[in-house]
């Protein structure tokens, strides 16, 4: 039967089986669309990135024999609409029968959905044969809890798939070694320079001007550092196993002016895009692990695991256990505007300020500065999560809906009201002065909580405390920073209000 088989931009898993055999009646379509460059601004990093890997993907297909059909942005036939493409082909080359792989995100998943209810020929759907995990795993594991506890579905990963199990107890003796990956770097340890791949983009990136699709962040088009190839994943992968590794539970918490990615492996756009499956990244790194038992430390790798086999894995499984109503959340009624700096940089805030910048300059922050600076400072000046998540959608290199939307709203901006994180992630100046040198070199002094020189973010943190007291107190998680609040003297809340006050109408000038 003449079939059509839709390929999405990352679907790009070259060992999924439809791709084992040949078949002449099979041919598969590829777009580049302007629905999938505008649903938000996106970093010209991220844009550039999909469409090269892409292009690498079709190429590596017709390489192998199979029919593709690949139209770049620019392509008169292109609609810019998925299923008006679709339907295009069908009509145009009488194809018999439809299929498509299950899309991670909402959006896209409902849309082929809905199309494929009208089609008038058959269709089919597959899985995407990339995670550990069914969709809809998640929902039955915690059918009839009341907590969806991270944890508990990460010791569960760690038995069903035997990983670092031994006669079913945890290797070393512990199933977390969170409390050891909190290292702050101090230059003591050499860091490796960070794999890049030199990949000339020009092309792409004029395309995508020439077409005037309206991106954010810079690129150096004749060096793409990020990998977009399946062979570029593999070799991205070695070397985060080979020169990171034995260091990324220590310092994975650690932030510093001069270093980006420190002992972060950067393969976050690799495996979304699925180049490379989160499989293959955990068996290298536990043969890796095998090899030089005695120089890398159970510590290092468990913290890596649990990085990808539950928080990616507990996410995704989230996401669609809790959409689509999840997109509306907002249990801490947050209204404000984002300000301006978060797409500029221009900000006295030393720490935000370095974060920002390196979001645009890379379209990259690790995990800890989009949760403890960005996200942090958006939570204390309360604002709107939408604005938040258009944001973070948009500004990462690996930014899908599946994996952002579930730690945006939910880990970092509680505005789910605690069903990912068990309690608001925020905290003073000294948080980020324990795990960074940002405030070394900052116009604001980290101590002060007032005055013109305070550093903002602890009459922020105190101030959200007070403004949130109904919906937070009863947490039991933050019974002692209330206790702490409540003891203080009422003209010292008093100042602090007035300060935080002063921020929040006045974020751009800070
Ligand atoms: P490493 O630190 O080397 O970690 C290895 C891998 O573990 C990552 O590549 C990633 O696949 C996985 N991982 C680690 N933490 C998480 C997590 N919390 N959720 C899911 N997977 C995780 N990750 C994305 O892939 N896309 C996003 O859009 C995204 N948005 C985020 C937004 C916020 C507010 C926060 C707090 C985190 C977000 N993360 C997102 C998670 C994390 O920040 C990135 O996965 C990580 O920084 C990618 O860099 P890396 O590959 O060097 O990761
Ligand atoms: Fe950030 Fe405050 Fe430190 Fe400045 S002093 S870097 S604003 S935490």
């Amino acid at each position: 039967m003449k079939t059509l088989r839709l390929i999405l931009g990352d679907q790009l898993n070259s060992q999924h089986s439809w791709y084992h055999s040949n078949d002449e009646n099979i041919t598969y379509c590829m777009f580049e669309m302007r629905q999938e460059t505008d649903y938000v601004t996106h970093h010209i990093q991220k844009v550039a990135g999909f469409f090269a890997a892409m292009r690498n993907f079709a190429k590596e297909l017709k390489a192998n024999q199979h029919r593709i059909i690949y139209w770049k942005l620019n392509d008169e036939s292109n609609t810019q609409s998925l299923t008006e493409n679709i339907s295009t082909l069908i009509d145009k080359d009488n194809f018999e029968k439809f299929e498509y792989q299950a899309p991670d995100e909402y959006r896209l998943d409902h849309q082929l959905k809905e199309f494929s209810k009208k089609l008038n020929i058959e269709n089919k759907v597959f899985p995407t044969e990339h995670f550990y995990t069914e969709r809809n795993e998640l929902s039955t594991f915690f059918k009839g809890k009341k907590q969806f506890l991270m944890e508990s579905f990460y010791r569960n990963m760690r038995k069903k798939h035997q990983l670092l199990m031994i006669d079913q107890q945890p290797e070393g003796g512990k199933w977390n070694y969170d409390a050891s990956n909190r290292k702050k770097w101090k230059g003591e340890t050499l860091i490796p320079t960070a794999k890049n791949f030199d990949n000339d983009v020009s092309q792409i990136v004029a395309e995508i001007e020439d077409a005037g699709v309206k991106t954010v962040g810079k690129i150096n088009a004749k060096y793409f550092e990020y990998p977009i190839s399946r062979k570029q994943a593999l070799e991205q992968l070695t070397y985060f196993c080979d020169h990171l590794l034995v260091h990324f539970g220590d310092y994975q918490d650690a932030m510093h002016t001069n270093q980006i990615f420190l002992f972060h492996s950067k393969i976050s756009f690799a495996m979304n895009s699925k180049m490379i499956s989160p499989k293959e990244i955990v068996d290298e790194t536990l043969q890796t692990y095998r090899k030089r038992t005695n120089e890398i430390d159970i510590s290092q790798v468990e913290g890596f695991i649990r990085q990808i086999i539950g928080w990616r894995e507990y996410m995704r499984g989230m996401y669609w256990m809790l959409m689509p109503n999840y997109k509306k959340e907002n249990f801490l009624n947050n209204k404000n505007k984002l300000p301006d700096f978060f797409w500029t940089g221009k900000t006295k805030m030393n720490c935000l300020k370095n974060v920002i910048n390196n979001s645009l300059d890379n379209g990259y922050a690790h995990h800890i500065q989009r949760l403890m600076i960005t996200g942090n400072f958006a939570l204390l000046t309360q604002i709107d999560p939408a604005e938040i998540d258009a944001w973070y959608l948009g500004i990462y290199v690996d930014a899908i809906e599946w994996v952002q939307l579930p730690n945006t709203r939910g880990m970092s901006q509680f505005a789910d009201g605690g069903k990912i994180a068990t309690k608001p992630y925020v905290s003073s100046g000294s948080y980020i002065s324990k795990m960074s040198n940002y405030c070394d070199s900052c116009s604001y002094k980290k101590t002060k909580k007032y005055g013109d020189d305070a550093c903002p973010f602890n009459s922020l943190y105190w101030n959200f405390l007070e403004e949130k007291e109904s919906q937070l107190s009863s947490n039991f998680r933050m019974r002692m920073m209330y206790s702490l609040l409540n003891k203080m003297p009422i003209e010292e809340r008093t100042k602090i209000k007035e300060k935080a006050n002063h921020i929040i109408k006045n974020l751009d000038a800070y």
